[in-house]
């Protein structure tokens, strides 16, 4: 059977996707896996032209049907961002995750709380460049001013879902899975990877 490609380098997200993919029946393979070390310029003016970018990139790269996420925080009191550019969200060169949620609180240091922010995902599949699809999904809660959890990566350990008074950090990586923007995208993509793989 043909093998979906999850066209990502972030492991944290390649943990996600093939928790949320395993009950397909599809195969999954990571870039990893078939020595493919490819990055992609990520220079499009919203999520789906930049999932869809990566996708077809990786699709033409490896001649596998190809499943890209383009992924993002935005903050109400940060008028949407850091959005599109949360992956590079800070001032430092080489910043690491913990100095881009340092930023972000530094940014909302004197702004009234609730910090009401959104998680959204875009995923893209593409099996050739004429052929890709999307699905999205998006996640609801608020930025608070300190860590808490270690689990998860990027800005969860300052993301709270206010209905489990937890934040993403701080939730099982099955928990994350029922609630996270990336589990919803990857529902609404579940019946496009059906038609394709014919599961
Ligand atoms: P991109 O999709 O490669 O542009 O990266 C999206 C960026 O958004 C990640 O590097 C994280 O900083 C952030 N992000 C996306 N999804 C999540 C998530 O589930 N948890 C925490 N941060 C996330």
């Amino acid at each position: 059977m043909e093998k979906l490609l999850i066209a990502t380098n972030n492991n944290g997200k390649v943990k996600e996707l093939k928790e949320l993919l395993k009950n397909t029946g599809i195969e999954l393979i990571t870039p990893f896996d078939i020595g493919l070390d490819l990055e992609v310029d990520e220079d499009g003016t919203t999520y789906a032209e930049n999932a869809i970018k990566k996708a077809v990139a990786f699709a033409h790269a490896s001649g596998l049907t190809s499943l890209a996420d383009d992924s993002g925080v935005e903050v109400e009191a940060l008028n949407g961002a850091p959005g599109l550019f949360s992956k590079r969200y800070s001032p430092k060169l080489n910043a690491s995750n913990a100095d881009r949620r340092a930023y972000m609180l530094e940014n909302l240091k004197g702004k009234p709380r609730p910090w009401k922010a959104r998680f959204h995902a875009t995923i893209a599949i593409a099996t050739s460049e004429k052929d890709v699809q999307v699905a999205e999904g998006n996640c609801y809660g608020e930025i608070i001013p300190e860590e808490r959890g270690t689990g998860g990566f990027g800005y969860d350990a300052i993301f709270l879902l206010p209905e489990l008074n937890k934040t993403m950090a701080e939730l099982e990586q099955e928990e994350k899975n029922r609630f996270s923007h990336r589990a919803k995208a990857v529902m609404n993509a579940i019946p496009i990877l059906r038609e394709i793989f014919q599961t």
